[in-house]
């Protein structure tokens, strides 16, 4: 078996179909596979079709946008129910969320001498999740600005000039928009997050205590260090442990589908809910 539980399509930010996306985990070796878009259910019906046809086991999943204490978390849910009305009001909370701060998002860019950034990024995301990466993909299409992560560094993170302050879903509506689809939420990139230690503590307490059930040990990108270390959080939290690429598609500089590390023996693995 071979468990990959953090991708995206083009339902968000990620460059695939869902169509085109299950068939490269599948070609990749991935044999339960779960499509996460940002703030969004819309790529999964296809994705599940296309995992049938391939015998992949398909499970329904969406990360959400969290905002905790100062720091913006990702928050994922697993086998969610995508037609729980709780969860889809909690989207159409986020999606409003969303276009407000790209409106400011492009008017900040347009005094910084970037023009038709709302429009362009729009245009990119068409009806999919509007996202910082299209703003990213649109300034260097128009020749902004040399890549994608160059264009986050300068415009797009905190105490630059395109960025926009959001405050997202709080964690207790996070877990509770999964829980209410039946979902298992999971923190997702643990590693990402510019909080210590003392702090990390703090998020894995409230999340179990919120009935949060998992967190993603494994990564892209994750060294063997980071993965003991979250391995030893998940036991001490009593929480199950997730693994997870956070593919976006062909033009990120690393590939982690079907190529991740192996899950430390210590933990449960949050794939024994869905065998
Ligand atoms: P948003 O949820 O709209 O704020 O956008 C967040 C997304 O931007 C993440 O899910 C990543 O896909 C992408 N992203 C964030 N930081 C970077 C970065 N430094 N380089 C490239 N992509 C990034
Ligand atoms: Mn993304
Ligand atoms: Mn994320
Ligand atoms: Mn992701």
């Amino acid at each position: 078996m071979r468990y990959d539980f953090h991708t995206h399509t083009n339902a968000s930010d990620g460059r695939l179909s869902p169509q085109a996306l299950v068939n490269y985990a599948h070609e990749c070796g991935v044999t339960m596979l779960a499509v996460t878009d940002h703030d969004t259910t819309a790529g999964l019906e296809e994705a599940r079709q296309v995992s049938e046809s391939l015998n992949v086991q398909f499970i329904n999943g969406i990360e959400l946008s969290v905002s905790w204490s100062n720091t913006v978390i990702h928050v994922i849910g697993l086998n969610i129910d995508p037609e729980s009305i709780p969860l889809m009001n909690g989207i159409q909370t986020l999606e409003s969320l969303r276009e407000e701060r790209a409106m400011k998002i492009g008017e900040l860019l347009h005094k910084h001498g970037i023009d038709n950034a709302y429009q362009g990024a729009k245009a990119l995301a068409g009806e999919a999740t509007l996202t910082r990466s299209h703003f990213a993909q649109y300034m260097v299409e128009k020749g902004y600005v040399k890549d994608i992560s160059k264009v986050f560094k300068h415009y797009l993170v905190r105490g630059k000039p395109g960025y926009v302050a959001t405050q997202w879903a709080s964690l207790e509506q996070a877990v509770n928009w999964i829980h209410s689809a039946g979902g298992i939420a999971v923190i997702a990139h643990p590693h990402r997050y510019r909080i210590g230690t003392a702090v990390m503590d703090k998020l894995l307490d409230e999340f179990r205590q919120l009935g949060g059930q998992a967190i993603e040990v494994v990564c892209s990108n994750m060294e063997p260090k980071q993965i003991s270390r979250f391995a030893r959080l998940s036991q001490r939290f009593g929480l199950m442990a997730s693994t997870g690429s956070d593919y976006h598609g062909p033009h990120q500089n690393w590939n982690g589908i079907g190529q991740l590390a192996d899950m430390p023996e210590s933990v449960k693995p949050v794939w024994t809910c869905f065998e």
